[in-house]
C-alpha cells in the first residue's frame, strides 16, 4: 500500500521481545529498562495475526527483532510459523548473535531467509565497555562465521567514535567471509539521546584509502537503505547507512511495531496505533487490516534527527526494536 507521500510500504520489523542480555551503551540504561508484564507482550499467535493482516496491505517481508529475539523462547518457531504464512516472501532475523549457535540448525530448518549480526568492534575489551556485559566480540565472530556458512548474513556497526580503530577491522570481514559488512550511524535516540556518531561520509575516506577501487554496487541488495560499495576481492560488500547525516526518507517502506503492539509508523515520533487492545478486544481481521491502514497513513514525510528538540520518541531503542 502507499503511503500519503507515494512510499510503498512492504516491510515491518517485529519486535518479539525488549529483553536483552546485553546493555550496550548506546541503546539500553544501565539498569535495563522496567520488565514488561508478562501479560502486555503480543503472543505469537497474535504477531501471526498481525502478519497475515499486513501481508494483505503488500507487506511482505519481515524481520524479526527485539531486545534480544532468541532470548524469548520459542522464537524460531515463530520463524517457522512466519515464513509458512501465504504470501510472506522473506523472513529475517537480528541477534546480537550470542544465543545463535545452538539454534542455528532451528532456524534453517525455519526456512530463515538471513541474518544480521550486530557487532561493533572486534577487540573483546571494547566488547565488553560497549556491551556491559562480560561476553567477548569472539563469542559473536565465531556465531558469524558459522552462520554464514548456513544462511545470508550481514554484520551491522553502529558509528561510534570510541570504535573508531576498528572499522578497517570489520571492514575486512567483507573481504575474508562471504559477508555484508554495514555500518550505521548512531541514532539520537532514547538511552542515547546526545551519543555522537561518526559520519558515514568520513567513514568512506577511509575505506578508500583501505581501499582505493572501492566502487559503488549498483544492483539493489537487501530491503534496506544501506548505501553498498565493493573492491575487488572482497566477498561481501560494504554497507553504509547514514540515517541521520544524509537521510532516506524519500525511499523508506518500512512500519515497526514494538512487542507491546504498538505499531509506529517512524522511528523519532512516539505516534503510533496500539493494536493489542483491539487483539484482545474481538477486533476481526478486517478492524486489524485498517488499523495497519491507518499507522501507514500517519507516516509523515520525514524523520528530524537534526532537530533534535522536535523528537517525541523517548523509549530506547531495545523498545523499539532498531
Ligand atoms: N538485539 C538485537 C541486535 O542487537 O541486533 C536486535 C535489536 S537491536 C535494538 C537492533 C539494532 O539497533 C542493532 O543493530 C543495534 O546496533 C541498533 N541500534 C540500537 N541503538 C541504536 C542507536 N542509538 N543508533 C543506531 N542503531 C542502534
Ligand atoms: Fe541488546 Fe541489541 Fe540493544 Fe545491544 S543493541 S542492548 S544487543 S537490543
Amino acid at each position: 500500500m502507499l503511503d500519503p507521500f507515494g512510499r510503498d510500504i512492504t516491510y515491518l520489523r517485529l519486535s518479539i521481545t525488549d529483553r536483552c542480555n546485553l546493555r550496550c551503551r548506546y541503546c539500553m540504561p544501565e539498569e535495563g529498562v522496567p520488565p514488561t508484564a508478562h501479560d502486555s507482550l503480543l503472543r505469537y499467535e497474535e504477531l501471526l495475526r498481525i502478519a497475515s493482516a499486513a501481508v494483505s496491505l503488500g507487506i511482505d517481508r519481515f524481520k524479526v527483532t527485539g531486545g534480544e529475539p532468541l532470548v524469548r523462547r520459542g522464537c524460531a518457531d515463530f520463524i517457522r510459523h512466519l515464513k509458512a504464512l501465504s504470501g510472506v516472501r522473506q523472513v529475517t532475523l537480528t541477534t546480537n548473535g550470542l544465543l545463535l549457535p545452538p539454534l542455528l540448525d532451528e532456524l534453517c530448518a525455519a526456512r530463515l531467509d538471513g541474518v544480521n549480526i550486530s557487532l561493533d568492534t572486534m577487540d573483546n575489551v571494547q566488547y565488553q565497555r560497549l556491551t556491559r556485559r562480560a561476553h567477548t566480540a569472539d563469542e559473536v565472530l565465531r556465531a558469524v562465521r558459522l552462520c554464514a556458512a548456513r544462511l545470508p548474513t550481514k554484520v551491522n556497526a553502529v558509528l561510534l567514535p570510541e570504535t573508531a580503530d576498528q572499522l578497517i577491522p570489520l571492514a575486512e570481514l567483507a573481504q575474508t567471509l562471504p559477508i555484508d559488512v554495514r555500518f550505521i550511524e548512531r541514532m539520537p535516540l532514547g538511552a542515547d539521546e546526545n551519543g555522537q556518531t561518526i559520519r558515514a561520509d568520513a567513514v568512506l575516506d577511509r575505506l578508500r584509502a583501505r581501499w582505493p577501487d572501492l566502487a559503488p554496487v549498483n544492483q539493489p541488495r537487501g530491503n534496506g537503505p544501506a548505501r553498498y560499495f565493493r573492491a575487488p576481492g572482497m566477498q561481501g560488500c560494504i554497507g553504509l547507512i547514514d540515517a541521520v547525516s544524509h537521510g532516506f526518507c524519500n525511499r523508506c517502506n518500512r512500519l515497526r511495531l514494538t512487542s507491546t503492539g504498538l505499531l509506529k509508523p517512524c522511528l523519532c515520533y512516539e505516534q503510533g496505533v496500539e493494536l493489542r487492545p483491539l487483539l484482545r478486544g474481538g477486533a476481526g481481521d478486517t478492524t486489524l487490516q485498517n488499523a495497519i491502514r491507518e499507522a501507514i497513513l500517519q507516516k509523515p514525510a520525514a524523520h528530524c534527527f537534526s532537530q533534535q528538540e522536535n523528537i517525541t520518541e523517548h523509549k530506547s531503542m531495545n523498545q523499539i526494536g532498531g
